[in-house]
């Protein structure tokens, strides 16, 4: 029922074909499309004011559509209609609740070309990504769905020696803002909101600004589907603004957030600070990740999976290769094998399907991603460089591969198509593991090799969330591979896994004398 994700560790542009050519008429059809957004709040779009116009990442002549930002009464009233709505939410029976996620999939499944090309147009994502980015939300659907009827459909009979009647059963925990990220502006939009809906709370949506149009086509299908109108509100605006004065409002009994390590700390930090309630705070957040790859691994499996983690989704996942570890040994093939496949890689427009890289979200992104690149060009040996497209009108960022010494050259998580190599001697192994775990991110972390006892005494070692071993080390599928870090990477619970609603929830019992 879930998993129709496609599984990434296959290899770039893997049964695209197939997939691709009935979508691909469809597609058409919203390549000229101009979208609209706004608030919605009560199920009233609200589009007249604030407006702005959206251009697409990879073309500046892509007029994408119109946003509307929230306004700070708009926030005020959101939260207001959210909370006053819970207590009828949290008592539908979780069954119907978990019908409209799967009508939701649904409704994903059947508008899916419009979805994709949104993700181009907006996002700025490639075909193979908007496939999958679709396929994702409809996995998230699917799943929660599941999983929000099984977890909270029965109340749990507790025996015991009192000789009275004790149930154990779990009920949402009212206003849960959901704050997620452009880089998976479908998927991880859809899943933080299901999560709470099915969990029984009522949603506030504030999609990143980059991706607020295809956020709320998202909710016009949640409505569609036969959520209540009273049940999600969606505000598009600025986090610093928006963002922090709805995580400071006291009526809220939530937050899950999607985004960079120093944004989540500052949310943290506004929750700890707001009186009320003491709330749960969801936080999936960036890494610094690395992958292990050791003399016995095989160098074009090696060289393929570096690729596909550093440059696929053009370096902007949080699960993507940061530092790549060599062994000494075999570091001269593998860095040749890799300046070869990274001089193959076309970066440019994300809606043709030779295109393995697009462009970068915004200018913004495309200058700390330049400015890193020059301080790198500085200090570093460039190993090997992409080509950029000849005519340029979007944030393109070629990739790049740099050796540099340790880990700890990097200040801070550099989010796009650079890679920084280290090589190392195998007796040093035990050092680069602490350097690793000293960074203070653990999101994913690869490893390479054939010497199953080295893959074992690695990952026993590091405070990794996600480790993959000759593979790899994206893509996470869900309810299969659970997603989420420690550390500065994040509090989980993991999304896609069979833990993650219960933080949405809060447990009640009851005991009645018999
Ligand atoms: N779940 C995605 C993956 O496994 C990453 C999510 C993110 O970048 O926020 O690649």
């Amino acid at each position: 029922l879930y998993g129709s994700q496609r599984l990434n560790s296959k290899g770039f542009n893997i049964a695209i074909q197939s997939e691709w050519q009935p979508l691909a008429e469809q597609r058409q059809t919203f390549m000229h499309h101009q979208w609209q957004a706004g608030p919605l709040i009560n199920g009233k779009p609200l589009l007249d004011k604030n407006v702005e116009p959206v251009v697409s990442p990879y073309n500046f002549d892509d007029k994408v559509g119109l946003v509307s930002w929230a306004t700070d009464e708009q926030v005020t009233k959101a939260v207001q209609v959210a909370y006053d709505n819970w207590a009828s939410w949290n008592i539908t029976p979780v069954s119907e609740r978990a019908a409209c996620l799967q009508r939701v999939a649904d409704l994903l499944e059947a508008n899916m070309a419009e979805l994709i090309a949104l993700c181009h147009r907006e996002a700025g994502k490639t075909i193979q990504d908007s496939i999958d980015e679709t396929r994702e939300a409809v996995d998230f659907c699917r799943y929660y769905g599941l999983l929000g009827q099984q977890m909270f459909g029965a109340e749990q009979v507790m025996t015991g020696p009192t000789g009275e009647s004790n149930h154990l059963y779990w009920q949402g925990r009212g206003v849960f803002v959901c704050i997620s990220p452009w880089n998976f502006p479908l998927a991880i939009f859809m899943g933080q909101v299901v999560a709470a809906l099915v969990s029984g709370n009522t949603v506030i949506a504030k999609p990143a600004e980059q991706t607020s149009l295809i956020a709320y086509r998202a909710v016009e299908l949640l409505l569609q589907a036969g959520i209540p109108s009273n049940v999600i509100q969606f505000l598009p605006g600025d986090g610093a603004t928006i963002g922090a004065k709805l995580v400071a409002d006291e009526r809220i009994g939530g937050v899950v957030f999607t985004g960079s390590t120093q944004t989540a700390q500052a949310i943290n930090r506004t929750l700890a600070a707001r009186k009320g309630a003491i709330i749960p705070f969801i936080a999936e957040t960036g890494g610094q990740n690395a992958m292990i790859v050791d003399s016995t691994a095989l160098p074009e499996q090696v060289v393929r999976d570096v690729v596909q983690s550093a440059f696929a989704s053009a370096g902007q996942r949080c699960s993507a290769l940061r530092v790549l570890f060599v062994q000494q040994d075999v570091a001269p093939r593998i860095l040749q094998l890799l300046a070869g496949a990274m001089a193959e890689l076309k970066v440019g427009d994300p809606s043709a399907l030779s295109t393995d890289v697009g462009p970068v979200i915004d200018s913004d992104a495309r200058q700390l991603l330049i400015r890193h690149i020059e301080q790198m060009q500085q200090e570093a040996e460039v190993i090997a460089k992409g080509a950029l497209p000849s005519a340029q009108k979007g944030h393109f960022v070629a990739p790049v591969a740099f050796k540099i010494n340790s880990m700890a050259q990097l200040e801070k998580e550099n989010f796009g198509p650079i890679l920084h190599v280290v090589t190392y001697a195998a007796q040093a192994l035990d050092q680069l593991l602490e350097q690793i775990n000293q960074a203070g991110y653990g999101l994913t972390l690869g490893i390479h090799t054939r010497n199953e006892a080295t893959a074992e005494y690695i990952d026993r070692r590091v405070r990794i969330g996600n480790v993959y071993i000759n593979r790899n080390q994206i893509g996470a599928v869900v309810g299969v591979q659970p997603f989420g870090g420690q550390g500065l990477s994040g509090t989980g619970p993991k999304a896609g896994g069979p833990h993650y609603l219960y933080r949405f929830a809060t447990e009640r019992t009851r005991t009645v004398n018999t």
